[in-house]
């Protein structure tokens, strides 16, 4: 009687929770083996490393003309075109001047 109980229990399906569990488990063993595979390959160097410093200095810097007017946190300060006063805490004065 228990064989027949457990021949059973063998028929019946994974609830479906466990199976979606078990693909996208799958899936992402998948993944970081791709990525791995990936991280692996060995790419040559197409520059030295002194090249590689001077195109980050090239990338980083900024027009001297835009340095002038940037913050401390090297974002740019909007002004008012008008009276060119900074435009935190200014209300826009285009109705009041010409
Ligand atoms: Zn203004």
């Amino acid at each position: 009687m228990s064989t027949s109980r457990d021949e059973l229990k063998k028929d019946v399906p994974a609830p479906l929770d466990s199976i979606l569990e078990k693909e996208s488990r799958e899936e992402a063993v998948k993944k970081h083996q791709a990525r791995k595979q990936k991280e692996t390959v060995i790419v040559p160097p197409t520059c030295t490393e002194v090249e590689l410093q001077e195109e980050i200095n090239r990338r980083h810097r900024r027009p001297a003309l835009a340095t002038a007017e940037c913050s401390a946190n090297g974002r740019r300060i909007p002004r008012c075109r008008n009276c060119g006063k900074p435009m935190s805490g200014h209300q826009p004065c285009r109705n009041n001047q010409p």
